[in-house]
């Protein structure tokens, strides 16, 4: 059973971001592909008094390059991601965990930005973002601002988003020759699994030497959060597998999982620490 609210349907970004700056803070939200949203209306775990539907605004969409960064709209969908040939150059990571995300019919309607404001620690496409030192562009009436993906969380569900803004888009820079990114989701299932551990990788060797490291952790602390310390175990070094064995353990220990259903806290750790070690190992060999 739905509470009453009020619809618009905005024809462009203008209106959106009107519909939103009129509104009184939470009593408004952007509907996007509704894969979460109207989930939780059904279930009463949120009332907002009115929806801004964004399903017409083109400025939301497209996938291109900006310069020396590959740029999409917040209203991109998972299957958008899937066949651009942009991001399968530019973000393997992302196209994994795109093809692992949902079932068909929920990645031709789920979006980026929304999967993004959702704020679950469990979504996707946050840890390859992440990794790839995303950004996102926040809109509103007032103008727009740059807030890095590694800024955006400031806890569980909360993030630093003012209700008169959208995530007009999302922004990585192109990957430098010999970085390689790459994610891996695991589930209790193959496909329409939610996640219990997710782990994104990027990593940028030369000669040997690792010039730059990026691991992000999804599903096992309250936000999805970089593991800052093993990344700088590696930055600077020549690689060895005792090396990348380190920083993966170093890696779990930056986690603070919980138990739940789907899996243990201490079982979730032990598989940050294998799947960081396998992903940074892989990129290693795969970018020398
Ligand atoms: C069956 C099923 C399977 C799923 N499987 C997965 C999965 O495998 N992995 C995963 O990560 N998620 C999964 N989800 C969750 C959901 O599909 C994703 O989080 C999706 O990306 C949400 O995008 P949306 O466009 O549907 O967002 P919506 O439901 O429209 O909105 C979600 C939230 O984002 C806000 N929002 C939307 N667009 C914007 C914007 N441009 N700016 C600011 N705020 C915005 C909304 O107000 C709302 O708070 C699943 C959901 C279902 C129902």
């Amino acid at each position: 059973m739905y509470a009453n609210f009020e619809l618009d349907l905005a024809a462009d970004l203008d209106e959106a971001l009107a519909v939103l700056a009129d509104a009184d803070g939470a009593d408004v939200a952007p509907l996007a592909g509704g894969t979460n949203l109207i989930v939780d209306l059904r279930a009463g775990r949120c009332r907002p008094k009115r929806l801004v539907a964004l399903g017409r605004v083109e400025a939301l969409r497209g996938i291109g390059e900006d310069g020396p960064r590959v740029r999409i709209g917040g209203r991109t969908t998972v299957s958008e991601l899937l066949a651009s040939p942009l991001v399968a150059a530019t973000a393997p990571s992302l196209v994994q965990s795109a093809r692992l995300f949902a079932g068909q019919m929920v990645r031709n309607t789920a979006t980026v930005a929304g999967n993004i404001a959702c704020g679950s620690p469990a979504a996707d496409l946050v840890p390859p973002l992440l990794a790839l030192d995303a950004e996102l562009t926040l809109a509103s009436r007032a103008g727009s601002r740059t807030v890095p993906l590694a800024d955006f969380y400031r806890g569980y569900k909360k993030d630093v988003r003012r209700a008169d803004e959208l995530i007009a888009a999302v922004a990585w820079p192109k990957p430098a020759a010999g970085a390689r990114s790459s994610f891996y989701k695991l589930g209790r299932r193959k496909g329409d699994a939610i996640t219990i551990t997710g782990v994104a990788v990027s990593l940028a060797v030369d000669r040997g030497v690792c010039t730059r490291a990026r691991i992000a952790l999804g599903a096992v602390a309250p936000v999805v959060l970089r593991a800052r310390a093993a990344e700088a175990m590696l930055e600077g070094q020549r690689l060895t597998a005792e090396l990348v064995a380190a920083a993966a353990a170093r890696a779990a220990g930056e986690a603070s999982p919980i138990d739940d259903i789907r899996a243990s806290a201490a079982y979730r750790r032990h598989t940050v620490q294998v799947l960081a070690r396998r992903l940074l190992g892989g990129a290693w060999q795969a970018g020398s």
